[in-house]
């Protein structure tokens, strides 16, 4: 970190004030992909890689930052209207955080900010909620404001994404993000956002995360064409029985989709993945079984694939390169799908031959490099010092 620190300096020069530095993690959402919409929990976790900010209040109104990793930056007026610009990059994330602070009447100061990630953007792991909560978080702190409520900073991420970049997503990645917990996963019920937190105590086994390198390119139609389906697949259960979410269904309820193929498979993924949620908690929590944790992984990964269709041929190709290592116990694509990244968990004795084996045979296949990382669940946003 001493090596960005003096790039601050470098870049902003020297002042009396000191210089602080924050930290919010990525989140990885270990069972429960596609049902946050359909009224299911959640179980995501923040990790050990994530987005730091080193920050210094300046004597003006004016907000600089420069990202280390992703060019541009961006220098905006607190005082001046804020309006998305395209042109603006990822400039437009900070320009809706401190919009939206403004319009609920915090007062906030001007800063010097860097910018360095340990989190791969655009795969799935949510940089875009890090980088929201990271900007909501120090702006907050840095001005003078205690207690902060992450409730409000993860309402604050999601409406910058939904309200100033329109894109249409829920809750879960600013949630983890900022309620973060060591060795702890979150079970999160994103209408409600009400949540507890669930022990991950992986044993024997680490938890490692595959990026295929394949930016997720079809996610966002295919996310909105998703939810539609799966309302549609509601709408019809409705006509015979009384429940507000797809997640209420029982795999029973099937027949009443016989004759729409397509519904049929949507609703059968988000009612079982819900079950699996349920399962894997009774896996983590009462007995600690992570290979029936593992287990659950691959059905998941399985459903996935079949019957809801969002991952696409680079996530099913490593996870099955990974599902096919005896030191794995289970493996699946986490985030929207059609690219980003996947999850396994892998015996510790066997992580380096584990590694060597689906890098080779992946690129052999896709001829892309993957990335793996041995991952921790850690705390979500703080402040380091
Ligand atoms: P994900 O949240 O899964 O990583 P998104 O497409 O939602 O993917 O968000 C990625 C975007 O977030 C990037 O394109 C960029 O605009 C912004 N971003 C993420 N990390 C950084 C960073 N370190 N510096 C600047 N911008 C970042
Ligand atoms: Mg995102």
């Amino acid at each position: 970190m001493k090596k960005f620190y003096n790039e601050f300096l470098k870049i902003y020069g020297k002042s009396d004030k000191n210089i602080s530095l924050y930290f919010c993690p990525g989140r990885v959402n270990l069972i429960g992909e596609h049902i946050d919409y359909n009224g299911g929990k959640v179980l995501p976790a923040a990790l050990s890689i994530g987005i730091y900010g080193f920050i210094r209040e300046r004597e003006d109104n004016l907000i600089k930052v420069i990202s280390m990793n992703i060019p541009n930056s961006i220098k905006i007026d607190i005082k001046s209207d804020l309006f998305f610009n395209k042109e603006d990059g990822w400039g437009n994330y900070i320009k809706g955080i401190i919009k939206y602070l403004k319009e609920d009447n915090f007062n906030i100061k001007g800063f010097d900010i860097l910018l360095y990630s340990t989190l791969p953007d655009s795969s799935g792991l949510s940089s875009s909620a890090a980088l929201e909560v990271l900007m909501g978080f120090m702006f907050l702190d840095m001005s003078d404001y205690k207690n902060i409520d992450k409730k409000y900073l993860s309402m604050l991420g999601k409406k910058v994404e939904n309200k100033f970049l329109g894109i249409n997503s829920g809750i879960m990645d600013q949630f983890s993000v900022a309620f973060g917990k060591k060795d702890n996963a979150i079970l999160l019920n994103t209408d409600k956002l009400d949540y507890t937190y669930i022990p991950t105590n992986f044993g024997d086994y680490r938890l490692m995360i595959l990026n295929t390198n394949k930016k997720r390119g079809l996610g966002e139609s295919k996310y909105n064409e998703r939810r539609k389906e799966c309302e549609e697949a509601l709408n019809i259960i409705q006509e015979h029985k009384k429940i507000e979410h797809l997640c209420q269904a029982d795999i029973e309820d099937l027949e009443y989709l016989k004759d729409e193929k397509v519904l049929f498979k949507r609703a059968k993924h988000v009612i079982k993945e819900n079950k699996r949620v349920y399962k894997s908690i009774e896996a983590l929590n009462n007995n600690n079984n992570i290979k029936f944790f593992g287990e659950i992984l691959n059905k998941s990964h399985e459903s996935l694939k079949n019957d809801y269709e969002v991952t696409g041929k680079y996530l099913d190709c490593i996870v099955s390169i990974a599902q096919s290592h005896e030191s794995c116990i289970g493996s699946r694509m986490t985030g929207a799908g059609f690219g980003g990244c996947a999850i396994a968990l892998i015996d510790k004795k066997n992580i380096n031959e584990f590694k060597n084996f689906v890098n080779r045979n992946y690129f052999d296949e896709m001829g892309l490099k993957c990335e793996i990382y041995e991952i921790k669940i850690e705390d979500g946003v703080k402040k380091l010092c």
